[in-house]
């Protein structure tokens, strides 16, 4: 995840100009796509001045930035205007020119462009049901389960845990033995970083000056974030509201660092934008397709850099002993770890039904702890998540199978890891969303 905590100047003055200047699109020829790029990356970046989330990234031009504040109210009518009229110029592409990657560029920035739309129509006020909004956001379609397929789960779950009371109880209890002491959270965190780099490095050839800061931040809606900043340099933040157990170390360094978010901003930067001059890569709208694969690929790109045996391996022999935690435990905390995960599409349930309006916050909450093994105040912070993010929960877990299955599929399996890691590449280095995996 990402935000744009800096907001932009607009005057007036440059709002009114902007307005008059959108509403003539309909009588102008087909732009190419490079033209349309500027316009939609110009445009973004004024939206984003009405709402913070919508620019996650953007190292682009710093000339296309605004520069005046923003009117009162958003002009919605008007970027409706602008997003159409390049949606429409983009409908109107002469196919039969194109080459395959350009058709890829188009058949992307086709989607990204209607997610554009959706969120200026949702910033005014328009509802859609979960659903809706997952396709039209993400391009995606939400798999849909009764929560009784995960009821045995949760059996075998039980069976696992020491102590007695409820499920979730139990194991808030058992995992407070792997919680990193906090003095010990740099070195850990480094040492995760550091050995997920060297792995992403051994295949990917990134910039020589590649590189990120790494800061422990608090009062955040989400447990970690890459800001990335262009010319290969991120900052990965870490949220430490809530205690920061063992696994959370490769997770993180994986999913926010190499080879997740900072390897995937740093290949489009260098493939998409520095190569080929694809501007509309220089921006990174947050509630557009382009999320599902960044979040898909970066909760995979632990399983890529860490395959289960390797981790495990790692885990006891280097990140238990630097956190003082006892090694001897490793295998049956994994065990069950990997079994919570199998329950992470109930918290798309509960989401789905919050956001619809078909239970309160404290059902949502209660549903949470019991099917997800939240700790109760971590439940509720979650469903903070939701009501600032919304059907955005899909990207995480339907992204990671979504991904998962397109390179298995395509032959990146467990006893070929170095044809994963190929497919992987490519996939961070382009276009893609969710429905053109399948
Ligand atoms: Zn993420």
């Amino acid at each position: 995840m990402q935000t744009l905590k800096k907001a932009f100047l607009f005057t007036l003055l440059f709002a009114v100009c902007w307005a008059c200047t959108t509403t003539k699109t309909e009588t102008e020829e087909v732009g190419t796509m490079d033209q349309l790029a500027e316009r939609y990356v110009k445009t973004l970046l004024r939206l984003g001045q009405y709402d913070s989330d919508v620019v996650d990234a953007y190292y682009g031009p710093e000339v296309w930035k605004p520069t005046g504040e923003p009117i009162d109210s958003l002009p919605a009518d008007e970027f409706l205007a602008e997003f159409k009229a390049i949606q429409a110029q983009l409908q109107a592409q002469d196919t039969t020119t194109l080459a395959a990657d350009e058709m890829r560029r188009l058949a992307m920035f086709k989607k990204q462009i209607l997610a554009a739309i959706t969120k200026v129509e949702m910033m005014q006020g328009k509802n859609y049901s979960f659903d809706e909004e997952a396709k039209l956001l993400y391009d995606a379609e939400p798999p849909h389960y009764a929560l009784s397929h995960f009821d045995s789960i949760l059996t075998a779950i039980d069976k696992q845990l020491p102590g007695k009371g409820t499920i979730a109880a139990r194991w808030d209890a058992y995992r407070a033995r792997f919680e990193i002491p906090k003095a010990k959270l740099d070195t850990v965190f480094k040492a995760a970083i550091a050995e997920a780099r060297n792995r992403t490095k051994a295949h990917y050839k990134l910039p020589a000056n590649e590189n990120f800061t790494l800061e422990f931040v608090t009062d955040k809606a989400w447990s970690g974030y890459n800001y990335y900043k262009g010319k290969g340099y991120s900052l990965i933040q870490i949220n430490t509201d809530f205690p920061i157990y063992i696994e959370r170390a490769i997770d993180l360094a994986a999913h926010e660092g190499y080879p997740g978010h900072h390897v995937f901003n740093v290949l489009l930067e260098q493939n998409l934008v520095d190569k080929k001059g694809w501007k509309e890569y220089s921006i990174y709208p947050l509630f557009s397709p382009q999320s599902l694969i960044a979040e898909g690929s970066a909760n995979y790109g632990i399983d890529v850099a860490f395959p289960a045996q390797e981790r495990i391996k790692f885990e006891r022999e280097v990140l238990f002993p630097l956190a003082g935690l006892n090694a001897a435990e490793a295998d049956r905390y994994y065990t069950i770890l990997d079994m919570i995960g199998q329950l992470d599409f109930a918290g798309n349930e509960a989401a789905r039904l919050y956001l619809n309006g078909e239970i309160t916050r404290e059902q949502a909450t209660d549903m949470l702890v019991k099917y997800n093994l939240y700790a109760p105040d971590k439940a509720l912070q979650r469903t903070r998540f939701m009501d600032k993010y919304r059907s955005y929960v899909i990207n995480y877990n339907l992204g990671q199978q979504l991904v998962r299955n397109y390179i298995e599929r395509n032959g990146g399996t467990d006893n070929n890891p170095g044809k994963r890691w190929e497919l992987f590449g490519e996939l961070l280095s382009n276009p893609n969303t969710a429905s053109m995996l399948k």
